[in-house]
């Protein structure tokens, strides 16, 4: 056996994640945990206030709650390493992992946690009016349409509460949903029919956009009559459910017909000893953080009696990674408040309407440009991403970032729809716009056409 070979690896860093890091912490297992290279945090980070979690009599902020268990977890010892994994290979004696810069992990136990993501809609403009009035979250672009018209699609807690917060915004909320009863809990439903703000359509499937360069409607049809109609729209919140993020695993571990990660209930054993999953990429019925955090714990549990009946358990400390790179070691925790407002290193220069012109138009090299808001927990995950970017590239390729509630002509000017929007000037022009959080080689491969040859 290799001498770098951990114990124990989790893969995920929602509820469900960071509950078996502490366990495993806690156990003297050293875990190190993969926390997503734009998406530490998990779904929580992009919610506001989370009023069931246990402990909590007042509710919490979501990203607030994140950042305390990700605390509680490195306070134990947990490794944390802010990288996506992008291959792995879970044969039954041996584990390995390798993560996105290309560093291998060997390890003898792993728990999945890598919850579920936004399921889309299908239609032939979704991804094309994307950031363009058609959004999968309220928090983060729901203040982009005061006094708009929008609608939400679903039936379920989720698009509940995406439509009563963006009545904090909106003039109106149409709730599209293609059958009569709704999912959501009965307490949403009523906070939802109480609010003059919002309408329903009921009985209704989206089976189109319309807009040409941003969204001004959607097309519906009845269900039951297949009568076409329209509805208004500057924007649309897609809430149609979640898919669990079990593609990695799929020619491994069995899968249930809806993706989920089977497990041998009541506990976290998947089809491969010494591989547990837990958190929302298991549960189709639950999915809630505290369900997640629950078999975060079970699966820690579960690990450890692994371990402990292996003729080899390596101690949880001491070792190191294998692969010729170092692992990024974790970020210094900081409340989410205050990560709100920073951008680690300082190659990413903040510029504003009066600064602009001067320091991204008349610029002699190509400038990207990240429009972000304090508001938008997407645009602080790429943060990290976007200083490596910035770092990497430095005399190359200038990195500036705009906040768009402190440059709000600018923001206009370049018709910002959703967080965060990168822009690419040069000459003064934008070559090139990207939507959304991104990891760092995914914004070098987007880039790759405009970025200059580096010298070796
Ligand atoms: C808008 C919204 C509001 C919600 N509000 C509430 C609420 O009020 N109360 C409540 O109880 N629940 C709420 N939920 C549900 C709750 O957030 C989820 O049930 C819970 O977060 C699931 O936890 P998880 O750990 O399984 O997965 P997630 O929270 O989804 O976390 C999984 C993490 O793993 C990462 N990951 C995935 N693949 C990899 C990989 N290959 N390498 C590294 N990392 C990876 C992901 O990027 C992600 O960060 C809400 C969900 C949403 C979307």
């Amino acid at each position: 056996m290799s001498p770098t070979v951990r114990a124990i690896a989790i893969i995920g860093s929602g509820p469900a994640g960071y509950t078996a890091a502490l366990y495993a912490a806690r156990a003297n297992l050293a875990p190190l945990v993969f926390e997503g290279s734009v998406s530490s945090g998990g779904a929580l980070m992009s919610t506001t206030g989370v009023e069931n979690f246990p402990g909590f009599p007042g509710g919490i902020q979501g990203p607030d709650l994140m950042a305390l268990l990700r605390q509680q977890a490195a306070e134990f010892g947990a490794e944390l390493v802010t990288e996506d994994v992008v291959e792995v290979d879970l044969a039954p004696a041996a584990k390995r992992l390798r993560t996105e810069s290309g560093v291998e992990y060997d390890v003898q136990a792993v728990i999945v946690a890598t919850g579920a993501g936004y399921r889309e809609l299908g239609l032939a403009d979704e991804r094309r009016l994307t950031g363009y009035g058609v959004s999968w979250c309220a928090t983060c672009d729901g203040a982009f349409y005061k006094e708009k018209e929008v609608a939400v699609v679903g039936g379920g807690d989720s698009a509940l509460e995406e439509a009563l917060f963006l009545t904090r915004f909106a003039r109106s909320v149409t709730v599209v949903h293609r059958r009569d009863t709704l999912r959501a809990s009965a307490v949403l439903q009523d906070r939802a029919r109480d609010n003059p703000r919002i309408s329903f359509a009921w009985n209704k499937e989206i089976i189109g956009l319309r807009g040409q360069d941003r969204l001004t409607g959607v097309q519906l049809a009845d269900a039951r009559s297949g009568d076409l109609s329209e509805v208004p729209a500057d924007g649309l919140f897609v809430a149609i459910g979640h898919l669990p993020r079990s593609d990695l695993f799929r020619d491994q571990l069995e899968l249930t017909a809806g993706g989920h990660i089977r497990v041998q209930s009541p506990t976290t054993a998947t089809s491969v000893p010494g591989v547990f999953a837990c958190g929302d990429v298991v549960d189709a019925l639950y999915r809630q953080a505290i369900t997640a955090a629950g078999s975060g714990c079970a699966a820690a549990l579960d690990a450890q009696r692994f371990l402990a009946g292996l003729e080899t358990p390596v101690a949880g400390s001491g070792f190191r990674p294998t692969g010729t790179v170092a692992s990024r070691p974790a970020e210094p925790v900081r409340p989410a408040t205050e990560e709100a407002t920073m951008v680690r290193g300082s190659a990413v220069e903040t510029v504003t309407d009066a600064s602009f012109a001067g320091e991204v138009l008349d610029h002699d090299k190509p400038v990207l440009v990240d429009f972000w808001a304090t508001w938008c927990s997407a645009c602080q995950l790429m943060f990290p991403a976007l200083a490596d970017f910035a770092r990497e590239y430095e005399g190359l390729i200038a990195v500036k970032k705009v906040d768009v509630d402190e440059s709000p002509v600018t923001a206009e000017k370049y018709d910002i729809g959703s967080m965060p929007t990168l822009k690419l000037f040069r000459g003064g022009e934008v070559v090139h716009t990207i939507v959304g959080a991104k990891t760092k080689s995914s914004l070098v491969a987007e880039l790759s056409q405009f970025l200059p040859a580096r010298t070796p």
